[in-house]
């Protein structure tokens, strides 16, 4: 019973993980007490801290909610997502850019709108810690991101 219990929350931790792809560690899961490690490819200052995940109405997706901080200088690369992100800057300013646009300055409190499929990178030009509730409407199944190296940096 234990044991089938703590194998259905390795799947789960190892999906949300989704190690084949270079997805931002994850540092923590409310309740979970999976540790994971931190792929290479996390960038420096990233910290990713998942919150919730839940199945939704639509069938075959799926919220994620998470905490990103990013520290001063640190740069989330371009990247996208099998579906929207919903972005409440909670901490600091933060610096986005979706393909084809210009980048646009978010601050504490501001919000921020990525439709599905959308390349979009972050930064943080400031010399405070900044952090942002990303709230993910996605496909299940599929990474939760995927790098976007066709966008030049
Ligand atoms: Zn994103």
């Amino acid at each position: 019973m234990a044991k089938q219990f703590f194998q259905a929350l390795m799947t789960t931790a190892l999906a949300l993980g989704a190690p084949a792809a270079p997805v931002w560690a994850a540092k923590s899961l409310a309740g979970f007490a999976t540790a994971q490690s931190t792929p290479a490819s996390v960038p420096a200052g990233i910290t990713r801290t998942d919150l919730q995940r839940h199945d939704l109405s639509i069938v075959g997706h799926e919220t994620v909610q998470a905490r990103i901080d990013i520290a001063p200088g640190a740069v989330a690369p371009w990247h996208r997502h099998p579906g929207e992100e919903v972005i409440y800057v909670v901490e600091g300013t933060l610096e986005y850019q979706l393909e084809g646009q210009a980048p646009v300055t978010v601050k504490t409190g501001e919000v921020l709108f990525v439709p599905a499929g959308v390349a979009h990178m972050a930064r943080n030009r400031t010399t405070a810690n900044g952090a942002e509730l990303a709230t993910y409407i996605v496909e299940k199944g599929k990474p939760l991101l995927v790098p976007a190296n066709d966008i030049a940096p």
